[in-house]
């Protein structure tokens, strides 16, 4: 699916009333490769309400596997278009993740740039207590909760503790608060057109570099799963 009809899903889920979340997550090649080594997070991608393919990547394999995916639905774009329409639907939202002078300058940045928008909280993502931050965004009871807090620590996190959160949707968004705090910026839009922006972050923060030894076993788990077995290799 597209970015609207994303949107029309999660509106769905917040029409629906849900008394816990639906979880939404957004995972690229990289957090796939994870999502293979580790079986409880493998699970936890399965039992998502709605994952999302965040990276070129993810479109070449959906075309190699003859199972093609239409275009890419980034985390950060799908946040901010869903920022967009909770302030024209007056859904009300929560931010939870980054470090804490960065949450305070992303929801700053937002709400000046959606004045009408109910950002009604927002915590960093260094807590020790989940009980008193679960208890914090229950009082406010958001109908859209933010989770920045890395993968795959945040779709675990949810996982773990959506029975205790009373909101209608949450989404692991990775990074984006630090893009919303304006501390990280994004690849030229012809970067992002062409499925370059994986390049520019590499090279705007080359301690990324670490994670793309993950691409080529990406890579050779697609084309195991197409062809059959590859040396060094297992599927699930
Ligand atoms: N983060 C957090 N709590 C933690 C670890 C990380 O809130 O315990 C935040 C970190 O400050 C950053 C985000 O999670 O804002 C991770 O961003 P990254 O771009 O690495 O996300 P990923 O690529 O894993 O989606």
């Amino acid at each position: 699916m597209d970015f609207s009809g994303a949107l029309a899903i999660i509106g769905r889920f917040i029409a629906e009333e849900r008394k816990n979340p639906a979880l939404v997550f957004t995972p690229n090649a990289e957090i796939l490769v994870k999502a293979h080594d580790d079986a409880e997070f493998g699970r936890v991608l399965k039992n998502a309400d709605l994952v999302v393919p965040d990276g070129t990547s993810l479109l070449w394999a959906s075309k190699v596997l003859k199972r093609p995916l239409e275009t890419r639905v980034t985390g950060i774009d799908l946040m901010q278009r869903l920022l967009t329409e909770a302030e024209n639907a007056g859904w009300s939202v929560y931010f939870l993740g980054a470090k804490p002078d960065v949450i305070v300058e992303a929801a700053a940045r937002v709400k000046h740039l959606h004045p009408g928008l109910k950002l009604v909280g927002y915590h960093h993502g260094y807590f020790d207590d989940d009980f008193s931050v679960i208890e914090g965004i229950n009082k406010l009871r958001p109908d859209i909760l933010f989770v920045g807090m890395g993968a795959p620590k945040q779709e675990l996190w949810l996982t773990r503790n959506r029975e205790e959160l009373n909101c209608r949707v949450a989404l692991g968004v990775g990074g984006s608060f630090d893009v919303l705090s304006g501390r990280v910026d994004r690849a030229p839009l012809w970067m992002q057109k062409k499925g370059l922006e994986w390049l520019y972050r590499y090279i705007r923060e080359p301690s990324r570099l670490k994670r793309s030894i993950l691409l080529p076993r990406f890579v050779r788990l697609v084309l195991k799963e197409k062809f059959g077995t590859s040396k060094g290799e297992t599927t699930q």
